[in-house]
């Protein structure tokens, strides 16, 4: 049995006329000799206001209750879908995650898939062409809740069930054609590669590139799930092979040629805030006694700096997710006067992450000079910075994100 998983993101599903492109574009795909597996996206908004109906009661509602409510945006899309491939005269069927096992740790909000039993699936696909999942959600086993993913979870539903059921290919169908040098609503000369390998992929999903889940490149890369991400607002009725040349696929590096560029991404961030604790005294430790108590209270943190003073004082800055901010900023003035004296903490939610990835930085030296060297030509301070074997990380403020970004892809001659 041939296999293929498609996933329809929230634009994709986004409306009547959407759904009814998307029914056509599986009707082609199924007169094929492939069995389809159909993973949708909740419509467009729809998550976004859903958190905002369960916010109307507390600012904090409790993670298991959120998700059941979350949860149901992917119902709708999933049943409205199978609703208008039967209309197209298939014989479609829908499911929800936890119908057809995908079984996830308890973590409600940002849960883990743990495994996924193909054979209820297979089951479904030996009498029908088409089985519609609900994306994003699984089954927490122990308790028997529902769970989500996290945002953009659905992508991560789409891989792990590809994996499972041993599927030729997972096509991520989105709203632009593929994955580009940066996001082309951003930068309009950004260029589509016809390859990424899942190190860059996982780099760029990592600072900032949504049209991935991390999550998602994580697990395809780790299982070798062949990958390709391509639009849904292409004519449903173009034929397959053209269809899936105007794509990229996320490969291993060896797999496939390469396209030979030193950068292959430039992606951004404006998901973060920066705190800063200044004028501590500089002892040892100070480290372990700023960025302790923020670990145990399960607060992300991302880039981290320190400088000190000739005075004996010493000032440390860290970048945390705005949602997390408050929560840091009370761990901070609970702890840091106890262990280090009074000294003063700041935050600027003013910030963006801008970087440029490519594996072809380990052969190639001089890409942060030069990064360096585009920011000061246009007069952007640098905040912080950060390097890897394939990526360099620069925090600015956030009002300069678009100069930065349009100027870094034109000097690594990344535009089209
Ligand atoms: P979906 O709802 O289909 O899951 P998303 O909104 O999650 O779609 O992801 C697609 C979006 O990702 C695009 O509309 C684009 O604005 C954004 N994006 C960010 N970086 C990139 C990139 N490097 N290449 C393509 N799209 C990108
Ligand atoms: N509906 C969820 C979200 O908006 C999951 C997804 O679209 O992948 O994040
Ligand atoms: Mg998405």
């Amino acid at each position: 049995m041939k296999v293929i998983v498609q996933k329809y993101g929230g634009t994709s599903m986004g409306s009547v006329d959407r759904i009814h492109r998307v029914a056509t574009r599986i009707k082609k795909w199924s007169d094929t000799d492939v069995k389809l597996v159909v993973v949708t996206s909740a419509m467009s908004g729809e998550t976004n206001r859903l958190i905002s109906l369960a916010k109307n009661f507390t600012a904090d509602p409790d993670a298991r209750s959120l998700d059941q409510v979350l949860a149901s945006g992917e119902q709708v899309s999933s049943g409205l879908l199978t609703i208008m491939l039967k209309e197209l005269g298939l014989d479609a069927i829908s499911f929800c995650g936890w119908q057809v096992k995908i079984v996830t740790d308890s973590v409600f909000g940002k849960a883990k898939i743990k495994s996924i039993d193909p054979s209820f699936v297979r089951k479904e696909l030996s009498t029908r062409n088409v089985v519609v999942i609900t994306g994003f959600q699984g089954i927490d086993e122990s308790s028997g809740a529902i769970t989500t993913l996290g945002r953009g979870g659905s992508d991560t539903s789409a891989v792990a069930l590809a994996y499972a059921l041993k599927a030729e290919e997972c096509l991520i169908y989105t709203d632009v054609d593929g994955v580009y040098t940066t996001d082309p609503r951003v930068e309009p000369n950004a260029k589509r590669l016809k390859t990424v390998t899942f190190e860059e992929m996982l780099e760029m999903s990592s600072l900032g590139s949504k049209v991935l889940q991390i999550r998602a490149v994580g697990f395809a890369g780790k299982f070798k799930v062949k990958t390709r991400v391509l639009s849904s607002f292409q004519d449903p009725n173009l034929s397959i092979a053209d269809e899936l040349r105007e794509s990229t696929i996320v490969t291993h590096e060896e797999d496939e040629v390469m396209e030979e560029a030193v950068i292959s991404g430039i992606a951004f961030n404006r998901d973060e805030a920066r705190i800063t604790v200044s004028g501590v005294s500089d002892t040892p430790g100070v480290a372990h006694k700023i960025l302790g108590p923020i670990a145990n209270a399960n607060i992300d943190v991302d880039m981290i700096i320190q400088n000190s003073s000739r005075d004996g004082t010493t000032d440390f800055s860290f970048t945390v997710h705005k949602d997390e901010l408050r929560d840091a900023e009370k761990v901070l003035l609970d702890e840091v006067p106890k262990s280090l004296g009074y000294g003063e903490i700041c935050s600027d939610i003013n910030i963006c992450k801008v970087s440029v990835v490519g594996i072809g930085m380990r052969s190639n030296v001089g890409v942060a000079s030069k990064m360096f060297e585009i920011l000061s030509m246009e007069g952007i301070n640098i905040k912080m910075i950060s390097t890897s074997e394939i990526k360099i990380s620069v925090v600015i403020d956030d009002k300069y994100m678009e100069l930065a970004v349009r100027a870094l892809h034109r000097a690594f001659n990344l535009d089209v």
